[in-house]
């Protein structure tokens, strides 16, 4: 089983994960039906499900065209069926649920939208963090509130510190610069930088990331972080007003 990193329309990333034995395959996130439809044609893949994290556009974009040429089914998110288009396959939080190519579960994790889901598959060793856990940063809030955020990142903070992380989006310099302007002491994140920047010059993409670098340098899993509370001028130990002024500092970056 493999996972492909696909880039789609600006700085999205769909991935296609694929068993070389049968050629069946799976897309999470299709932000466009066409990148999507050239690797599965180019290496003769049968594409069998698409999973979406969220409802937003750039990450449902190709459902329709794909679902229209492949007959595959569509797997979201119940609370969110009634806007992931053409859903087939609707999952509660913490479901588990087997197919031909693999076993995943889902983990509800609100904030980003009401309706955001992580897909963790245990034996790729992968998490699908959409636009919630990005590398570096962390997305936007923009229907649920800071508390639900910080909950949900540390719902993504209890996975095994070896996954790998497959975000929605390539927006790890910019996170970095971010990162450095509150944390620019940390070693970890300096070397992070390196390695990022040394893969953004090759034209590879940043992802994926592990959990354990991310726990190491994405300040948004560091609000209770003495060094960075200092920085920022907070003063009650507070990790949701930490996480709260870091997200607010982010929004305006
Ligand atoms: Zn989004
Ligand atoms: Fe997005």
């Amino acid at each position: 089983m493999k996972i492909k990193v696909i880039k789609c329309l600006t700085d999205n990333y769909s991935y296609i994960i694929f068993d070389e034995k049968t050629s069946f395959a799976a897309v999470v996130d299709p932000s466009e039906a066409d990148p999507i439809i050239n690797q599965i044609e180019q290496n003769n893949l049968v594409l069998k499900y698409i999973l979406n994290t969220h409802h937003h556009y750039d990450h449902v974009g190709g459902n329709k065209k794909l679902k229209e040429k492949y007959n595959c089914k569509v797997i979201g998110f119940e609370k969110d069926k009634h806007r992931i288009p053409d859903i087939d396959i609707s999952l509660k939080d913490n479901e588990k649920s087997k197919n031909e190519l693999f076993e995943f579960e889902v983990r509800h994790i609100p904030g980003h939208t009401s309706g955001h889901i992580c897909i963790y598959i245990k034996q790729l060793n992968a998490l699908f963090t959409g636009d919630t856990l990005f590398s570096l940063g962390c997305g936007r809030i923009f229907e649920g509130t800071y508390k639900e955020m910080y909950d949900s990142l540390n719902v993504i903070k209890k996975f095994p510190q070896y996954t790998k992380i497959y975000c929605g989006h390539e927006y790890t310099k910019k996170n970095s610069d971010f990162c450095l302007t509150i944390d620019k002491k940390n070693p970890n994140l300096i070397q992070k930088i390196d390695e990022i920047k040394r893969n953004l010059k090759n034209g590879t993409p940043t992802v994926p990331s592990t959990l354990h670098d991310e726990l190491k340098c994405n300040i948004f899993l560091r609000s209770d972080n003495a060094d960075i509370q200092k920085q920022l001028g907070i003063n009650s130990g507070n990790p949701i007003e930490t996480f709260t002024k870091l997200r607010d500092l982010k929004d305006n970056f």
